[in-house]
């Protein structure tokens, strides 16, 4: 009897056994193959993961599978192990982590094939066979030429015909002698057709890190690229890139954001002859399931995408590069919570080849493991070409008149900077018009009606949106509790500090770029091409500015507010503030002109932002990991967050007390549970969250505690009361 241990798409951590149908031939199965399979009352597309010879369910109750979707594995064994892998680290039902490896269209039973075309392409036999020794076989010697020079990419039927009339027959000689071989064409990957530009010479720091980095090709080994902005860490990718494709092996390129895989895809086609196929969030069904099998198939030379990339199977690994690694959207904030950036070292590990992070800000858990000695640390200490780095200003704004957290300092700076023709770029992590509106007569405020929220004007729309769950109401005329029309807007966000700088430079564009400002599609192409015009404009923008752009006219960053990151419950904020201050300066200054920044705070003695004024990213980090030490944090403590959110406060709180018993019966040494506690935003979205924090000082340790307890909490009755997950690592903690 032949059982077939199957992953189905739901939330129960489990696997399903099902029968093998009668009179297949079951030589042919393979793990990572697809199935469609009954589930319960509806039919679903399940993965193999193996295929065994028991079951703890008597065989009676088991039912046969419908029909096998695939004839040879979607998923290779490399990536179903690392999906495996990942199912059971961050405790989270293999039938969903499943899904994510697999583009929407092989979710759905489509067939594991593009809409792409049949072509014929030369084989590594045919390249070496000399075509005068077909005399007597004049088509198959001109076709064996055609073929020999159009290379891997092969020709198509289309291209044939217009060549060759009658060639079939001749193909199949050519076929027949294993000179040439049949394959489908994927219609996405499309080699590049411009004139290539040649490699930057190097300066001594990049040789040093090409050289160091080509070194460690061909077995495991981690890698920070610790390289300031504008450092030149993309022409390093580049070069060793070009190696890895010299060496007929694939590279995979993971970046924060679908918003910067443009400039970065254009970057890589001007230099890199091979096909590159790109996979974000932005592309239909079909792209996606084209540039997957591009990869998977080995057509495709590099591979640049969003988080979610990393599961796309390639058929010949050579490398991995994480771009931006400190960049908080490599984690998954939500259903299946992984950390593509851990993640894509473990499958660096499995697949034995380098992986590169690289960053100017790394984070501490990077910077620990290069302590510990688990990654190799090179480090780009200088910009790039002629650039300087910026210099750094802080603006203090105790008891200064603000114009909606403008200070008077930093308006001059903007008009010094417009007026010698340039760029300025501010900076504020807070959008919409104002967060607050209030009576001046009741002090009646906008309270989102299903969160612990403020409510946002926008006074573009004219509503008030909840930035947490997006509920929306009209803003009203007068005050919903005492009808005075003494209503005021408290506070700036984006769109007020756009209008006070329209008025204040009326001369002078005022571009806008935050997600309210770039939801339409190709909007944010649009602006980034007004910004490259490089006529002289003020830029206003929130982090979305901050990562990886390079705008050449830019020589003035100024940032509104940097005093959030020193007052938040969050133990990560200082951290984050420190490599968002470093990477909007890092906007700045980065062609020939020189580049000044701007810091409004309250707090101009703090000494951490002495240290960030100074570059001094390593003092600062050094400081930060002291005290991550003394309070027994991450990186030197690992933690798992149990969270629940029910309709009333009380269940939530209750099931994590449940829960938190339960755990207690089973103590361990360095174990250490904190709660449980209501969430610091309580309500949201209508639901009342809770959290346990658990805490220990072995990475493996937890796991391995936790797959025996999340297991039990699985069966507990008040679970069915509460909607909860667990967060392995968590990244914020709210
Ligand atoms: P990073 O990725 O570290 O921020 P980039 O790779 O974008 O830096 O490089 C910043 C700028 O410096 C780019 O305009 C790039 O063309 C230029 N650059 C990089 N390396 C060199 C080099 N060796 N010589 C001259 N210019 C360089
Ligand atoms: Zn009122
Ligand atoms: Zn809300």
């Amino acid at each position: 009897m032949l059982i077939l241990q199957i992953a189905i798409p739901t939330p129960l951590r489990r696997q399903f056994d099902y029968l093998v149908p009668r009179g297949f031939d079951s030589a042919n199965l393979q793990p990572g193959m697809r199935v469609k399979v009954p589930f319960g009352r509806r039919q679903t597309v399940g993965i193999i993961l193996a295929i065994v010879d028991y079951s703890d369910v008597p065989a009676n109750k088991l039912k046969p599978v419908q029909a096998i979707l695939d004839t040879s594995p979607v998923l290779p064994t490399d990536i179903l192990e690392l999906l495996l892998w990942a199912s059971r680290y961050y405790q989270h039902a293999i039938g969903e982590v499943m899904t994510h490896g697999l583009p929407a269209l092989l979710r759905q039973g489509e067939p594991a094939s593009g809409k792409g075309q049949t072509g014929w392409r030369i084989t590594s036999v045919g390249q070496d066979s000399d075509p005068s020794e077909l005399k007597r076989a004049a088509r198959q010697a001109a076709l064996l030429i055609q073929l020999q020079q159009a290379g891997s990419d092969g020709l198509d039927t289309a291209s044939l015909n217009l060549s060759h009339s009658h060639w079939r027959p001749s193909m199949n000689k050519l076929l027949e002698k294993g000179w040439v071989e049949k394959f489908e064409r994927s219609p996405l990957v499309q080699r590049n057709t411009q004139t290539l530009q040649s490699p930057l010479s190097l300066n001594e720091a990049q040789q040093n890190a090409v050289d160091q980095l080509r070194a460690n090709l061909g077995h495991f080994q981690s890698i920070l690229l610790n390289g300031v902005t504008g450092s030149g860490k993309t022409e390093v990718y580049l070069q060793l890139i070009q190696t890895v494709l010299d060496r007929q092996q694939q590279v995979m390129v993971l970046v924060p954001e679908i918003g910067l895989t443009p400039q970065l895809v254009q970057r890589f086609t001007q230099r890199l002859a091979c096909p590159i196929a790109v996979l974000h969030s932005g592309l239909n069904d079909t792209e996606r399931l084209n540039a997957w099998l591009a990869a998977s198939r080995g057509e495709a030379g590099v591979v640049i995408g969003t988080r979610s990339a990393l599961f796309t199977p390639l058929k010949n690994p050579g490398l991995f590069i994480l771009d931006e690694e400190h960049d908080l959207s490599f984690k998954q904030q939500d259903g299946f919570r992984y950390n593509a950036r851990d993640l894509a070292i473990v499958r660096a590990q499995k697949s034995q080849v380098p992986i590169v992070l690289g960053t100017a800000t790394p984070s501490l858990e990077s910077l620990h493991n290069v302590e510990r000695k688990r990654s190799l640390m090179l480090s780009l200490p200088q910009r790039a070409g002629e650039a300087n780095p910026p210099t750094f200003r802080l603006l203090d704004i105790r008891s200064q008149k603000l114009e909606h957290g403008l200070g008077q300092q930093l308006l001059t700076g903007v008009q010094t900077c417009l007026e010698r023709g340039q760029q300025a770029l501010l900076f504020l992590n807070r959008r919409g018009f104002a967060p607050v509106i209030m009576c001046h007569d009741c002090s009646w405020h906008a309270r989102c009606l299903r969160c612990d929220a403020h409510m946002t004007a926008h006074q573009g729309i004219n509503r008030l949106r909840c930035h947490h769950c997006g509920s929306e109401r009209p803003i009203p005329k007068t005050c919903p509790d005492c009808e005075s029309e003494n209503l005021s807007l408290v506070g700036a966000g984006t769109e007020r500090v756009e209008e006070v700088l329209q008025q204040r430079f009326p001369d002078y564009k005022v571009l806008r770029i935050d997600r309210d400002s770039t939801r339409r599609k190709g909007s944010m192409q649009a602006m980034l091409d007004e910004i490259h015009q490089g006529k002289p404009m003020i830029l206003l923008g929130t982090q979305m500015l901050a990562k990886g752009h390079h705008f050449p006219n830019v020589t003035l960053v100024g940032l509104l507010d940097a005093d959030y990151g020193l007052f938040s419950a969050d133990f990560r904020a200082t951290e984050r503030m420190g490599q968002l201050i470093l990477q909007v300066a890092g906007r700045s200054g980065r062609a020939e002109l020189p580049g000044e920044v701007l810091i409004q705070t309250h707090q101009p003695e703090n000494p951490l932002l002495h240290l960030l004024m100074r570059h001094d990213y390593p003092s600062f980090s050094k400081a930060l990991m002291e005290e991550r030490k003394e309070s027994e944090l991450p990186p030197f403590t690992h933690l798992a967050l149990l969270r629940a959110e029910a309709p009333a406060p009380q269940i939530a709180l209750q099931f994590l007390q449940e829960a938190k018993a339960l755990f207690d019966q089973t103590p361990m040494n360095d174990l250490f549970l904190f709660g449980p506690v209501p969430a610091p935003m309580e309500r949201r979205a209508g639901r009342y969250r809770a959290q346990l924090l658990i805490q220990h000082s072995h990475r493996h340790a937890l796991q391995q505690w936790l797959s025996v307890q999340i297991a039990k909490v699985e069966t507990m009755k008040s679970a069915r009361k509460v909607r909860w997950s667990i967060d392995v690592d968590p990244m914020e903690m709210y």
